[in-house]
């Protein structure tokens, strides 16, 4: 407590120091449940909000996956409560367990119901059905009956709720409760049945989320522009537009104590970059022995001078752009000297086309594709490529460049949200504009010309990995932001 006072938020307009409550509300939390990137950023930015001096606690679904030992949750529930919910009156409880962020004091209030709140989420699901609605609606109830409950019994009570996509976002629309931030991670996922082709006429959270919400923020300044126009708004660039004034960007950061090459826990003592070699600028030992495991563990030729690609993300043509990524490589792969690795999981077709690709004679010794969902691999992608390649369609912010940038790993990425705003082109990365199999094979080829020009491509990895992506700024920002709402 003391610590947290000596970090205090001193409001200097008013000259006093103020702790803030903020229940942070979100589906997934690197790493006790990760499906993506928001479940990094909110593994993450409580951690930094926190120690600016932030009372923050967040709200997560209890998920029947989630490893109750490994992130030590509690025993018994801290609380519990039950509430009219569903058809012909029925009441559904809900009790809450917690936990902490690993590695921080941060806690996490873990919500649990068996009808609504245990199944298992997965990647391939991503986009929204109706259970995940049923899902998140409930969720989403679940904690406005809690904080009124808290309210008359005046425990913690937060002078801020901070939700974050669709999922929560119905939250806002509650009259009686405390001011709102919402955060818009990706606006094609707005809580509306997918499958249901009457799309005008359906609920849809997250609109309601943003006619209600305080203020409405996402997560680069670039796309902050983008969804405000037809282009990029999905149907939502009215409401969005007439927020103008409320909307603000903030570039996501990547937690460095997860994401950090000289003590990565998914890299042995051998793999990991030593405090030498980076302040000397000295990549080559850290890049080729991972690059060895790396093909070896994918039981690639392990060839010491051939360049390594990779794609980390959802399969799925909508925004990951795994549609120009597979024309493009069934241009290349035949004729060209490289190896390609792509890892992750989405849409069945998408995944049978690689699967094809990866059976085909002409690709057998160049191209792996891991149908899974691997955090290991995914560290050792980072840190055995010499290339990630982002092809998205759209990137609100998009992590996987700043993680690659990190383990001085080249991105190239379509210059778009997020990519745009942190991918510098010929510097940091290689950037190409338009969504098409030719412009990406054309960054490939200039890749691959780069990576065998020696020094360019030298001082391109080093000027990545010296790019700042910490939350410290950003977190900065946020605090700001929620300034501004107290005020309001
Ligand atoms: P998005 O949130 O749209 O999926 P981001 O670039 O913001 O994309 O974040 C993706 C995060 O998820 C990164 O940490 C990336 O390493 C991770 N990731 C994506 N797919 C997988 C996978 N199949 N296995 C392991 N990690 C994955």
């Amino acid at each position: 407590m003391r610590n947290q006072f000596r970090n205090g938020i001193v409001d200097r307009e008013r000259n006093k120091t103020h702790y803030m409550k903020v229940l942070y509300c979100v589906s997934e939390v690197a790493p006790i449940f990760k499906l993506g990137g928001l479940g990094d950023v909110a593994g993450s930015l409580p951690k930094a909000l926190a120690g600016l001096g932030v009372d923050i606690r967040i709200a997560l679904p209890f998920f029947s996956s989630i490893d109750r030992k490994r992130y030590a949750v509690s025993q018994k529930p801290v609380d519990s409560f039950r509430f009219p919910y569903g058809e012909n009156h029925g009441y559904e409880s809900v009790s809450l367990y917690q936990t902490k962020i690993p590695g921080s004091h941060v806690p996490v209030l873990l919500f649990a119901n068996a009808r609504y709140l245990s199944q298992y989420v997965s990647q391939r699901e991503y986009g929204t059905t109706i259970d995940t609605i049923a899902r998140f609606s409930f969720f989403s109830e679940a904690i406005v009956f809690w904080l009124l409950g808290h309210k008359q019994t005046s425990q913690w009570f937060p002078d801020i709720i901070h939700l974050n996509d669709w999922h929560v976002s119905l939250v806002a629309a509650v009259p009686s409760i405390p001011k709102t931030l919402l955060t818009i991670h990706n606006l094609s996922y707005q809580g509306i049945d997918a499958n249901n082709s009457n799309k005008k006429n359906q609920p849809n959270l997250l609109r309601l989320g943003l006619k209600s919400a305080t203020l409405v923020n996402t997560v680069s300044k670039t796309y902050a522009k983008d969804i405000q126009t037809k282009e990029f708004g999905e149907n939502l660039e009215g409401i969005l537009k007439q927020r103008k004034k409320d909307l603000t960007g903030i570039l996501n950061g990547i937690d460095y104590s997860v994401w950090n090459p000289m003590r990565d826990q998914y890299l042995n003592q051998e793999l990991r970059i030593t405090n030498y070699e980076l302040r000397q600028k000295k990549y080559d030992r850290f890049k080729t022995v991972n690059k060895y495991y790396l093909q070896k563990s994918l039981a690639l030729p392990t060839i010491a001078d051939i360049p390594v690609f990779a794609f980390i993300g959802r399969i799925e043509p909508q925004q990951k752009g795994i549609d120009i990524l597979i024309h493009a490589l069934e241009n290349l792969l035949p004729k060209t000297n490289f190896q390609m690795v792509i890892l992750g999981t989405g849409e069945p077709i998408w995944e049978d086309r690689l699967h094809k690709i990866s059976h085909l004679k002409s690709t057998r010794k160049k191209f792996v594709f891991a149908d899974r969902f691997d955090e290991a691999l995914a560290h050792r992608i980072y840190a055995g490529a010499d290339f990630i390649l982002i092809p998205s369609k759209f990137e609100p912010c998009g992590l996987v460049q700043m993680i690659a940038m990190r383990y001085a790993a080249i991105p190239i990425v379509r210059a778009t949200g997020g990519l745009a705003d942190t991918v510098k082109d010929k510097k940091t990365g290689l950037t190409f504009k338009d969504y098409s199999a030719k412009e990406l094979e054309a960054a490939v080829a200039r890749a691959l010309w780069l990576y065998f020009s020696g020094k360019k491509f030298e001082r391109m990895r080093q000027k990545g990995v010296e790019e700042d992506f910490s939350w410290e700024k950003s977190a900065k920002e946020y605090v700001k932001l929620y300034w501004k709402i107290m005020r309001l």
